[in-house]
């Protein structure tokens, strides 16, 4: 797993600083934001930019054998499922703000079933 947090905290820094325009990092798409609304999860932190609304969690999915599906954004139920269909396939976890269009890479990770067989025979 790849955390962001750290590339996370210097560009707001750069941002409160005046260094980074707000422009450029409150820019989430019309994509992004539907795909919050109907797939994301609130998430229980404000948003570091406005501070009036909490975060929402939006989780989208990379890999060859997904096909058609990859590329798109998916809540945590149909994750479990594609986990459970597919050998190997990336979540890269993105933070959204609703009110001000603040969006950051949170994490990303792998999902599948050729991961958690592995995991599986490591804990036995
Ligand atoms: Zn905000």
């Amino acid at each position: 797993m790849v955390d962001y947090a750290l590339q996370r905290r210097a560009l707001l820094v750069d941002v409160h600083a005046g260094r980074t325009p707000l422009a450029g990092v409150q820019d989430a798409d019309p994509y992004l934001l539907r795909a919050a609304r109907f797939h994301g999860e609130p998430v229980d932190r404000t948003c570091p930019l406005c501070r009036k609304e909490r975060l929402t969690h939006v989780s989208w999915v990379f890999g060859e054998g997904l096909r058609q599906i990859s590329g798109s954004a998916r809540n945590p139920d149909e994750l479990e499922q594609l986990a459970a269909l597919h050998r190997e396939f990336t979540v890269h976890v993105v933070e959204v703000c609703r009110t001000c269009r603040w969006n950051h890479l949170v994490r990303s990770y792998v999902l599948g079933t050729g991961r958690t067989s592995r995991r599986r025979t490591v804990g036995e």
